[in-house]
Formats: structure tokens, sequence, C-alpha cells
């Protein structure tokens, strides 16, 4: 019998939370704004941090045993649930936050289990049936940011580098231009020329404006433009554009995923066992088959050496546009939550159960480290 368990996913604009259980799934969804700088833009950073771990603790009933597995978007040390920063959250990074040192310590009675938002949402993917036999998946989340994480899936091992972190692909530098001119646009991050500067959601507004600026009569004919004169938000009017064909907003899909696919290549180039690569977020998941046609089409283009010519399926094959919630970060935290409460009480080095949909996740490395507890990561 599993034990009571609370899942919590906290987004930039959104806390959300349920109860789960493998058996029965999201039970008793609940939502309210995150508290962040937007809800409170008068309160200090440590006001923020402390709203925070309130309202972390304030969604968790007490019971007996309870379990809180929560998915956390923001840069996290993976070995010890520190958090680097959050710049939705809390602003330009500041010093670290023990952020699950804090949330033990005001209820002691939870049994809680933290993890990075993208490891959330890909423990959640590689559950799913027929990936049983996959060896490694990258999943990358396109949205605000851009972050992906490798899952060796025969040991549910999500590896980290030295501060605890892996897959900032959003601040990898980029190359990207438009209408064959480059294009230098700086990051949130605040440096000139990284992937998330021209491929996340705010860098697609940036292109979209570089466009507008260099083939001024053309946008105001195009299809994208006659979409936001008649009402249509952005995302709306990019997409019906692209459904139509229409050459700018081809020409802009084709530049702002140039960056992400040079990074998909480069991971299928150096790491051959990765069998699935699964592109989620609000961005890919928006634009689904224009936005995985995209991609193809760059990897077609310049693909990988030798392979692209001589088994040019092989690639096209490993490309997944996630539905709409096939990569919840609330389903992955129950996941690392139950395999991490189960590694507690069984103690180290024992086999890792089975997680729903079958297969072996979230044990080994990420619950090995350390306290189970310490499954966590990085994204910003
Ligand atoms: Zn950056």
């Amino acid at each position: 019998m599993n034990p009571p368990t609370v899942v919590i996913d906290v987004g930039g604009t959104h806390l959300r939370w349920a109860r789960w259980s493998p058996e029965e799934g999201l039970t008793e969804r609940s939502v309210r704004p995150a508290p962040g700088r937007r809800q409170h833009p008068q309160a200090t950073v440590t006001q923020l941090r402390a709203l925070m771990v309130r309202a972390l603790s304030d969604a968790v009933p007490a019971e007996p045993g309870v379990v809180a597995g929560v998915s956390f978007g923001a840069a996290l040390d993976h070995r010890t649930g520190v958090v680097y920063g959050s710049a939705p959250l809390w602003g330009p990074a500041g010093s670290p936050f023990d952020l699950l040192g804090a949330v033990r310590e005001v209820r002691p009675d939870v049994d809680w289990h933290l993890v990075n938002d993208v490891t959330a949402a890909l423990f959640h993917f590689a559950s799913a049936p027929g990936r049983e036999h996959h060896r490694k998946v990258l999943l990358a989340t396109v949205s605000t940011g851009i972050a992906c994480r490798v899952m060796d899936r025969r040991t549910g091992a999500v590896p980290v580098d030295g501060c605890g972190l892996q897959g900032e692909i959003g601040h990898l530098p980029a190359t990207a231009a438009l209408l064959g001119r480059s294009v230098e646009l700086g990051c949130d991050c605040g440096v000139l020329g990284h992937v998330a500067a021209y491929s996340s959601g705010p860098g697609i507004a940036r292109m979209t404006e570089v466009l507008r600026q260099r083939a001024p009569r053309e946008w105001q004919n195009g299809a994208v433009q006659a979409g936001l004169r008649a009402g249509q938000p952005f995302e709306s009017a990019f997409r019906t554009a692209l459904d139509s064909a229409d050459p700018l907003a081809r020409e802009l899909l084709s530049s702002v995923t140039s960056p992400v696919a040079d990074v998909l290549r480069t991971a299928l180039c150096l790491d051959p066992e990765i069998d699935e690569i699964a592109l989620t977020g609000g961005v890919a998941v928006g634009l689904g088959a224009h936005y995985r046609n995209a991609i193809l089409a760059h990897l077609e283009r310049r693909g990988l050496y030798l392979t692209s010519d001589r088994s040019p399926q092989w690639v096209a094959d490993r490309i997944t546009v996630c539905a709409s919630g096939e990569a919840d970060g609330l389903v992955g935290a129950g996941i690392a939550a139950t395999t991490g409460a189960a590694a507690t009480a069984r103690g180290k080095g024992t086999p890792a159960p089975e997680a729903p949909g079958g297969g072996v996740l979230g044990d080994q490395a990420p619950v090995r480290q350390g306290r189970s507890h310490e499954i966590g990561e990085v994204y910003v």
C-alpha cells in the first residue's frame, strides 16, 4: 500500500497540486498563483522565499506518513536540493537557497522529494508504455526558457556535473539568421547569442520584431499580421499562418528552430544510445507537427555525417513532439516521490521498483547519491 502522496508543480506563474497514486493518477487537483515577483512585486527575495515555503507546506495535509513530491521550475543543485536561482519567481540570481532544508524544517512530518521540473517531465514521459526498451531518453522543453535532460532509462539515472547540473542547453552559444542575414540578440541571462535568445518564447517574440523590421511590407501583408489584426494572440496567429504555409511564418519558424536543431544534432552525434528525443513546453507543444517538421528539415539539410545519407529515417524515428499532458511535472513528481520513498523504506542498494507504465525509474544515481529526497536538478 502506497503512502498518501501529494504532488506539487511550481512554475513561474502557477502553483498546481494534487493527490497522486500509481493506480489512480492525479486526483483532487488545485491551482493558485505562484507566490513570486508577479504576485508580490513589493516583496523582498527573503519574503518571497518564505511565502514559497509556506505555500508548499500548506499544500500538504497533515496525515500520517504523508509523502510530497515537488516539481520546481528553477535552477537546483541535484545533489542537495539547494536552489541556485529563479528569475521568474525571485528576480535576478541571488544567493543560493536551501529550499529542501526549509520545507523539511517547517514540515518535518512530511517525506519531501524535490525534483527540477524538466526532470519531472522526463520521468513522466519516459514511464509511458512503449518506452520500456529505450536505452536513453532526452527531453527538451521549449517555453519561456529552454533546457533538456537525458535519462539512462536502464538505470533511471540523470547524471549531473560538478555543480549538480545537466542539460542547460538554453544558455549554450548559438547563431541565428533571418532572410539570409545574421541576427544577434541578447539572452535573458544577460549574454549575447544564446540558444534561448532566439528560440524560447520571448526569443521568438524578439525574432518576430527583427523580421517585421527587415520586411515591413511583406509582414503587413502576411498571414501572421492578418491574424493579429483579427484579434488572435500571437501564438494562434503564428500557427494559423503556418497551417496556410505563409512564407514569412515559415521563415520565422525555420530561424527559431535552427539553434535547437543544432543542439539535438550534436546530442545524437555524441550519444547514439539516445533512442528518443521528446520536445515539450508551450512553444513545441503549441506548434506541434509544424515544430517537428521544422526540426527535421534542419536535420535533413545538415544531418549526421554518413548516417543521414545512409539511414535518413534513423534521425526522424527519434524525434517526438509531446502531446499536451504527455510530460506532466505533477505526474513526474509523483513518480520521483514514490520511487524515492520506496528507496528510503527499503534502504539503499536494493533494486528499484517498477515505475508506473513499466520499467525502472527514478532510482540509481538520483536516489543513491544521498538521501532519496535529494533527487533534484536545474532549470531556469
Ligand atoms: Zn543565456
